[in-house]
């Protein structure tokens, strides 16, 4: 009986590999002209917008990890150290992007704290200040960067339909949206009071943080 289970589906995956390698490759051959196909196996350059957003993500997500790895040195709690390990891996996925389309890649990730651009400079030094007076104000630090993060990668995914860059930014913004809701939490337990959105509305925050809840625990990004 296992046997002929067994075999009744080899040969049914036989059929399956017959008919899916075939017929893509005949109907392809029948009505794309050989230019097409290349044209969609291309990587097409980005727009000026686009690229000047990926550069500015590739920053911004250091400066999130940059934050959280100062932040948990001076605090030692493991929400730091997780989540900055979560910024490292979305910097690191903006930079293979930045790669694959040949842009240079502006960020030099061994020097924490360190940014070319003033004003990043100025954000990451203020940022560590505010984070400096209170645990309760370095969990609103946390909070604050990920409403930044995702109101940031909302207007990236508005400005493009490149489906690798909307791929990298929706993931991202899944993890900053489960990053806030970490930080809000923390805020709560801290001071016993509900988190206020800082820069996004009340009613863009309820709607984000309630359709991460209603995934359920989902994927730890
Ligand atoms: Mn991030
Ligand atoms: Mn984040």
């Amino acid at each position: 009986m296992k046997t002929y289970v067994k075999i009744l589906m080899l040969s049914l995956l036989a059929i399956l590999l017959v008919f899916t390698a075939s017929v893509p490759v005949s109907l392809v051959q029948a009505s794309a002209p050989s230019e097409a196909i290349t044209t969609t196996n291309t990587t097409l350059p980005l727009s000026p917008e686009e690229e000047a957003t990926l550069l500015a993500m590739r920053v911004e997500e250091k400066l999130a990890h940059d934050v959280y790895a100062t932040l948990y040195d001076l605090w030692n709690m493991p929400i730091f150290l997780n989540i900055s390990q979560s910024e490292s891996r979305h910097t690191a996925s903006i930079a293979k992007l930045l790669s694959a389309y040949n842009i240079p890649d502006p960020v030099d990730d061994s020097q924490i704290g360190v940014f070319e651009d003033p004003e990043i400079q100025k954000l990451y030094t203020d940022l560590i200040a505010q984070g400096s007076v209170s645990l309760a104000e370095a969990y609103e630090v946390g909070a604050t960067i990920e409403e930044m993060d995702i109101m940031d990668l909302e207007e990236a995914l508005a400005e493009t339909d490149n489906a690798d860059l909307e791929r990298v930014y929706s993931n991202l913004k899944n993890g900053s949206i489960h990053h806030l809701s970490a930080f809000s939490r923390a805020i709560e337990n801290q001071t016993g009071i509900d988190y206020i959105p800082r820069l996004m509305t009340t009613e863009e925050y309820n709607q984000l943080t309630s359709s991460r809840g209603n995934r359920g625990l989902g994927k730890q990004r």
